[in-house]
């Protein structure tokens, strides 16, 4: 039996999961990722990380496969960042989304109470519970107010957290984290979508990606966006998993906001990535009424005080070094036809 600490990280595959991986094996874990089974299984994000990390198949609709896991290692700590991550699907399917994002860590919460009570839990919880709050300033006092199926079902999990560690004294606590990005972000996510649509148009690309609507994502030098005034507290997800591995290490357990406290719109998005390429995304972008969203969130900021002076955590990487950044790596892959630039 080895003495490293193992953790277990569902949706190893994601954004997240990926530079937790990386995280957990520079501090010398044993690192076990769940992935799900799938026909066309290319886990770009975690290809630099093959013969590193241990994969078990498990689907958090799927109850047994979880139990197995738990119940074959035994691990210190889980990460649940499994989800139907995409707010904008979740209207179309709330049902899947309900089953996975809301029940899938009731389901892991239950196997470890049943079979390894000792196991420290993190669960992905989002600035989405908040929904249509009137507030400018979230903390993790403010009222929940769930407002889209991704969200509501983000919100159950969130207080199904709370009452296990009231019933059960399990330790198990939420980050509650503001949105996140990286050159990891899937292509569902308006970040990506605007990053690789500069890509595309600054290389001259005639076979971009599909949008989510299932067309060229860039058309005649063109992208169809939303709610240009939609705003958002953006970050860098490698910054943010930190923060994850950091409240599993605290003596009790705690939810906490991970967040910058700054807020910029679409329109703020568009330009600092046109611009950042030699473009201006006036000549580039279309609004479409297709991709505005039935519900919007309201447009607040992160209050992280909590996790600065609990947990020593702050964001380093402003708005412009993420874009700057997402760009440029996206220029790399279209140029060099290569997935994921795993260096960042
Ligand atoms: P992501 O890149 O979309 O990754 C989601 C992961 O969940 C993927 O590995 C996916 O596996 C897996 N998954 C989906 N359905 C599953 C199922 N039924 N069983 C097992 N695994 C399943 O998301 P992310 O950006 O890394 O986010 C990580 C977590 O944080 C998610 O729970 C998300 O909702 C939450 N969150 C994200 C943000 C953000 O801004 N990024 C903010 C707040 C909260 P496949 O590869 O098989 O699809």
């Amino acid at each position: 039996m080895s003495d490293k600490k193992c953790a277990v990280i569902t949706g190893v595959t994601g954004q997240d999961g990926s530079y937790l991986a990386e995280l957990l094996l520079q501090k010398g874990y044993h690192v076990v990722g769940l992935s799900r089974r799938s026909t066309h299984h290319q886990p770009q994000n975690i290809a630099h990380l093959t013969g590193k990390i241990d994969i078990e198949y498990s689907d958090l609709i799927d109850p047994h496969s979880i139990e197995r896991v738990i119940a074959k290692y035994r691990p210190e700590e889980v990460y649940n960042l499994a989800a139907q991550s995409v707010p904008a699907d979740s209207w179309s399917q709330p049902v899947v989304t309900g089953e996975i994002t809301a029940l899938g860590p009731v389901r892991i919460m239950e196997a470890i109470r049943l079979l390894s009570p000792e196991t420290r839990f993190y669960q992905a919880t989002t600035r989405e519970i908040y929904g249509g709050v009137d507030a400018e300033v979230i903390d993790e006092s403010t009222e929940l107010r769930a407002n889209n199926p991704y969200g509501a079902a983000k919100l159950y999990a969130h207080l199904m957290v709370d009452t296990y560690r009231q019933s059960y004294d399990q330790y198990a606590c939420s980050g509650i984290l503001f949105n996140h990005e990286s050159p990891r972000r899937s292509l569902h996510f308006v970040t990506r979508k605007v990053t690789m649509a500069v890509a595309c148009i600054k290389c001259g690309v005639n076979d971009p990606p599909m949008n989510e609507a299932g067309q060229p994502l860039v058309h005649d030098g063109k992208v169809q966006m939303g709610d240009l005034d939609m705003i958002r507290d953006w970050g860098f997800a490698k910054e943010y998993v930190i923060a994850m591995w950091a409240m599993l290490q605290q003596d009790k357990p705690r939810d906490y906001v991970i967040a910058t406290n700054t807020a910029y719109s679409i329109r703020d998005l568009c330009e600092t990535a046109f611009s950042h390429a030699g473009l201006d995304w006036k000549d580039h972008v279309v609004t479409d009424d297709r991709f505005l969203r039935p519900t919007e969130i309201a447009a607040s900021r992160g209050d992280y005080s909590r996790a600065r002076s609990e947990l020593n955590w702050s964001p380093v990487a402003t708005f412009d070094d993420l874009i700057h950044m997402m760009v440029d790596a996206d220029i790399s892959r279209v140029q060099d036809r290569r997935p994921n630039p795993v260096a960042l």
